[in-house]
């Protein structure tokens, strides 16, 4: 069974350059303070997967990949593994958005070859536990998270990081932070426009200029907005 929080049943936004299909997993270890998700932290709809196999078999000539997202799919590791294999075995990709809360279950879904992009959200800087805590409400969240990106930079599946700023919360600074501590990872670094009722956001130029700081340091840079949509800053060697 499978505690279900929702269907897109077709996406370009969410496998980059592919159409997919999105299946949300209820719960997180995580109370991010800019959450937009709140409504499948928690709550019960418990559903056999057989059903989401069924969706994903009615669908499959329209997409070419499955994303599974959340609030935290690593949670549900059997349904996610379950609905991995039967993504894998019908011909399409299988990405997973992840709070990288749960390393050992990404290696085990990636040491099966059940993983084709892992979507890694890095919240703040890595060797600032007290800043990760306080945005993820969490006391260990940095020292794990950093267990799961250290895994997956070595795995062979592809790997996206991805920051979201909020004014505040989290900017220039820590976004430089960030970058200068992936410095040698080969994957591609997102930098997302938060969205909040709460928080300050940053404007699109500021954003922009972001994406140039980490661009420094890393080779793949893309910044998500709300005006311009997801752009790629560099690709390829600096
Ligand atoms: S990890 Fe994602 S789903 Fe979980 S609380 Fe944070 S923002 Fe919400």
């Amino acid at each position: 069974m499978i505690n279900f929080g929702g269907i897109i049943e077709t996406s370009t936004l969410d496998y980059p350059g592919k159409a997919a299909m999105v299946i949300f997993f209820r719960g997180c270890p995580f109370r991010c303070i800019y959450c937009q998700n709140e409504h499948l932290l928690s709550g019960n709809d418990l559903i056999g997967e057989e059903i989401i196999e069924a969706k994903i078999r009615d669908a499959k000539i329209f997409i070419s990949a499955v994303v599974f997202s959340g609030g935290e799919p690593f949670m549900q590791f059997d349904p996610l593994s379950k609905l991995a294999s039967y993504a894998k075995a019908s011909g399409l990709l299988v990405g997973i958005e992840t709070c990288g809360y749960y390393p050992e279950k990404i290696r085990a879904l990636g040491e099966r070859r059940l993983i084709d992009s892992l979507f890694l959200d890095i919240k703040a800087p890595l060797d600032d536990p007290k800043r990760y805590e306080e945005i993820t409400g969490v006391r260990n969240a940095a020292e794990v998270v950093k267990e799961s990106l250290s895994y997956s930079c070595s795995a062979d599946f592809n790997l996206e990081v991805r920051t979201t700023v909020f004014k505040g919360v989290i900017g220039p600074d820590e976004i430089e932070k960030i970058a200068r501590a992936l410095e040698g990872f080969d994957g591609t670094y997102v930098i997302q426009e938060g969205i909040s009722a709460h928080l300050e956001t940053f404007s699109y130029n500021e954003i922009r200029r972001m994406g140039e700081i980490a661009a420094t340091h890393l080779n793949s840079v893309r910044i998500r907005t709300k005006e311009k949509g997801l752009e790629t800053l560099n690709s390829g060697s600096r």
